[in-house]
């Protein structure tokens, strides 16, 4: 219960107005420290509820604000300018019964509003680096005040190059008394050093393990021969799987138009949003999905980053993500707070050996299927006599529940050194070693 918590009646009021009845784990762990005062670093997925994890304690601090407001308290940096968007609308929606008040700051909008906005001194500021910094540079923006700062999606801001920025916007706080940072990933190195730069001795919170990714979530994989066998499987589980709402990924911009231009002109209700589409028609795209006017959206990663759409509980991977992480966020688009939702990646000849480095990343292994009505001749890696030259490939048979399960177990030429990074296929961003996985049976 929400009550448990040393939250101010009306932002009690608010979580109740909410319906929120019982606190998501990271919700539980992370709010009584944070009421607290303390620093946080707090791993945690997508949807796993942790906007609430943090915008709940960083209310409390303001709510009895006496003074009016003259200076910006907090201040909350994320990736992109839909998740500061969203972000915005949970703290409009918890302060709803306070004086509080917000601001958004991201690029696409236009400057001068921006600068008027801020002249009005939000108690509370949300906003992508690159534009919070230029709007530091025209001497628009005070942060001397700022008491609480939050870094969201910190391992994304790193990847899209926001390190810089995130750290200087940092130092114009120094009279903060409290960093929160929140990653969907341990990240790596860049997110050590930033975590040793920007918190004070913080409490780890670890809410999930990868292992544990999206559990409302059945993630599967179909092989498919070329591009236009991918194309038949996606019509195919458009038209016959259960959903509310898809969200199909796809590595380029142009595979992402090709798919959506194939939908449109079989009359399903698509958007397609890629790093080309403006602010505006981003917007438009996520209004209508939300509201039910588009029921497909066709995406590249950045694209979809931060996005939360209610009922959004199929994902297609016409490709396989990059990097293991990026996995871990594809996915984290379904199964949010507790529904359930599929995740199917269609793999080709050349997107088998990233697929099996990220079950081996994620230490699962995905359930094969095999759709009778589209079936295509590629299966997965031949099996290979193991010749002491190349590395081996070996077929297992078949899983209890009669599905064609085929995994490929990689013999190693040399002995990896424990802790070397795992080339992914075609010499794509590498992938996390972790434990081998057990072979999956
Ligand atoms: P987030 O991970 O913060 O993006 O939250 C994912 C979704 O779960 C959002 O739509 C939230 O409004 C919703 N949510 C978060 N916490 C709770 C809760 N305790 N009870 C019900 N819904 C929640």
């Amino acid at each position: 219960m929400f009550s448990q918590f040393a939250l101010h009646e009306r932002l009690l009021k608010a979580v109740a107005e909410l319906k929120f009845v019982e606190p998501t784990p990271v919700q539980a762990a992370a709010i009584p420290l944070a009421l607290q005062g303390r620093d946080l670093r707090v791993t945690a997925q997508t949807g796993s509820g942790k906007t609430a994890a943090f915008v709940l304690p960083m209310l409390n601090r303001l709510v009895d604000l006496k003074q009016k407001r003259v200076e910006i308290r907090a201040l909350v940096l994320l990736p992109t300018r839909e998740l500061a968007q969203q972000t915005l609308k949970e703290v409009e929606r918890f302060s709803q019964f306070t004086f509080i008040k917000a601001g958004l700051i991201t690029g696409g909008e236009d400057f001068k509003e921006q600068a008027a906005m801020l002249r009005k001194v939000p108690d509370v500021l949300i906003g992508t680096p690159g534009r919070l910094l230029e709007q530091l540079n025209a001497g628009n923006l005070h942060l001397e005040h700022v008491q609480v700062i939050v870094l969201d999606e910190a391992d994304r801001m790193l990847d899209m190059g926001f390190a810089e920025d995130v750290e200087r916007l940092c130092n114009e706080c120094p009279n903060r008394e409290q960093t929160m940072l929140f990653s969907a990933t341990t990240g790596g190195a860049g997110l050590r050093d930033m975590i040793g730069k920007v918190l004070k001795t913080p409490e780890h919170l670890m809410l999930n393990s990868v292992s544990q990714l999206a559990e409302g979530t059945r993630q599967q994989i179909i092989t498919a021969d070329h591009n236009q066998h991918k194309e038949q499987i996606i019509q195919w589980l458009l038209e016959n799987e259960t959903y509310d709402k898809a969200i199909i990924f796809t590595n380029t911009r142009v595979m992402a138009d090709r798919i959506y231009g194939h939908l449109v002109a079989k009359d399903y209700k698509a958007f397609v949003l890629h790093g080309d589409k403006d602010q505006k028609d981003r917007k438009l795209a996520i209004e209508r999905l939300k509201q039910g006017g588009a029921k497909i959206l066709v995406a590249t990663d950045v694209a979809a980053r931060g996005l939360d759409v209610d009922g959004l509980d199929l994902v297609i991977n016409f490709d396989m993500p990059r990097s293991g992480d990026e996995y871990v966020h594809r996915i984290g688009r379904t199964g949010r707070a507790g529904n359930e939702g599929l995740a199917v990646s269609l793999i080709c000849h050349g997107d088998w050996n990233l697929m099996s480095s990220i079950e081996r990343y994620l230490k699962q292994s995905f359930e094969r299927r095999v759709i009778k009505e589209v079936k295509g001749t590629y299966t997965g890696p031949k099996k290979v006599k193991a010749s002491g030259k190349a590395a081996g490939v070996k077929k297992k048979k078949a899983d209890k529940k009669g599905d064609k399960k085929v995994v490929a177990k990689r013999k190693p030429t040399a002995k990896p050194k424990p802790n070397a990074p795992l080339a992914s296929a075609d010499g794509l961003a590498p992938l996390k070693r972790r434990k081998p996985a057990p072979a999956a049976e």
